[in-house]
């Protein structure tokens, strides 16, 4: 079948047409368990009641209506992700590419804005991800993103994951902030420790760097906590967040102290889309869940179960994975077969996983799961495994 769609992706013969929880429907019948939530977006599962209920309440009554008019979901949103985090304010936009782009402005913007223009360059680090636009790109210098699409934005330095000493040789007279996952997500589940972010913090400090964390992945209850960054014990100055921000709906966050936002002002950024009421409507929804009582400790319960049980099939299954790691329900799973070849075959057995890189294969469930869900995940592993070692 020929398709009018851009070839950007290289995309699964595969549609579903329903979603039930942990679960997914194909067009051809077969359900799918799964552990990919449409890459850690689909934080509350397919078709969970209570966004259904908010997502059909809004949509009847205001969609949009721009920012040139306040949005008391907006406000509402706002206030609560700054009671629940270290920040003083917020922006709202549509996708973490945006939520990033955000943060970057804001690092340049406060060192313009308090006596240090020539502070423009942002350190980042090997193997990040950050989007796809342009300065995303830039931050991230993935080879295979960069490819064909130069001239870079000049601004990022770049240095290795977890290497202290080359960050502090980095840091210039133009340095203006470091920007950082604090896991890495597609760069291959790979966490970093609380020394080395620790570290990071102390430089910020030091030279009037800013602090910035990607929690586009890594937030909204995925590593355990609300943000990953409450796994560290210390705080960033801005954050950005998406993925499972919305639930399934497009929207992102940037986050920062007061200080750091101090060059924010009407005219600043903006964002025709971002904050919209049917978006707000639906991740106010999402921090309900999020915020009942004993949701993230039940995250945090099955993330540990879902862990040992991968460290289980790993030492019965010798030859499959040589490292499991990650926090929460982000794991990695480092293959020794082809990681690709694994993703497929799970799929095949009916199991949704994702490819990262590292040849890694992630299992990023909706936090939803329970005892049920990861048994079925180890069951179907199984037959992939058979089908892959074979
Ligand atoms: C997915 C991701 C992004 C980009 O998000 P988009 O919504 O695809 O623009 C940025 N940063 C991190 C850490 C991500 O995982």
């Amino acid at each position: 079948m020929t398709s009018e769609v851009m070839p950007s992706y290289g995309r699964a013969d595969l549609a579903f047409e329903r979603g039930e929880g942990a679960h997914l429907f194909s067009t051809d019948g077969k359900r799918y368990l799964d552990f990919a939530a449409g890459v850690a977006v689909n934080a509350l599962g397919h078709n969970h009641p209570r966004l259904v209920q908010a997502l059909t309440e809004q949509g009847a009554k205001l969609w949009h209506v721009s920012n040139l008019y306040k949005i008391p979901e907006q406000e509402e949103l706002a206030s609560r992700l700054v009671s629940a985090s270290f920040a003083d304010t917020a922006f709202f936009c549509n996708s973490g590419a945006e939520a990033v782009e955000a943060g970057l402005k804001l690092v340049r913007k406060y060192q313009a804005e308090t006596g240090h223009p020539e502070r423009y360059r942002i350190i980042s680090f090997d193997s990040s991800f950050h989007g796809r636009t342009l300065s995303t790109i830039a931050a991230a210098k993935n080879a295979a993103h960069v490819a064909g699409f130069g001239p870079m934005p000049d601004g990022f330095d770049q240095v290795p994951f977890g290497n202290l000493n080359e960050l502090r040789n980095a840091i210039t007279s133009e340095t203006a902030g470091i920007i950082v996952e604090p896991i890495q997500g597609e760069g291959g589940i790979r966490p970093s420790n609380s020394e080395f972010l620790k570290g990071l913090r102390e430089a910020c400090d030091e030279f009037g760097l800013l602090l910035f964390f990607d929690e586009v992945q890594t937030g909204i209850g995925r590593a355990g906590q609300l943000f990953a960054y409450q796994n560290f014990g210390l705080e960033p100055d801005v954050m950005s967040l998406a993925k499972g921000l919305g639930g399934g709906f497009p929207v992102g966050a940037c986050l920062a102290t007061e200080k750091a936002a101090v060059g924010i002002t009407p005219g600043t950024h903006g964002s025709t889309f971002g904050g919209n009421p049917l978006a707000m409507a639906v991740a106010n929804t999402v921090l309900d869940v999020l915020q009942d009582d004993g949701f993230l400790a039940g995250v945090r319960e099955m993330g540990e179960l879902l862990f040992a049980r991968m460290v289980k099939f790993s030492s019965e299954n010798p030859g499959a994975f040589e490292d499991v790691r990650g926090a929460g329900m982000m794991i990695g799973l480092k293959c020794i077969p082809p990681a690709g070849e694994f993703v497929a075959a799970c799929r095949d057995a009916g199991l949704l996983t994702v490819p990262a890189g590292d040849n890694v294969m992630r299992l990023l469930p909706p936090l939803i799961i329970d005892e049920t869900h990861i048994a079925e995940c180890v069951e179907i592993m199984g037959q992939a495994w058979k089908a892959v070692s074979s």
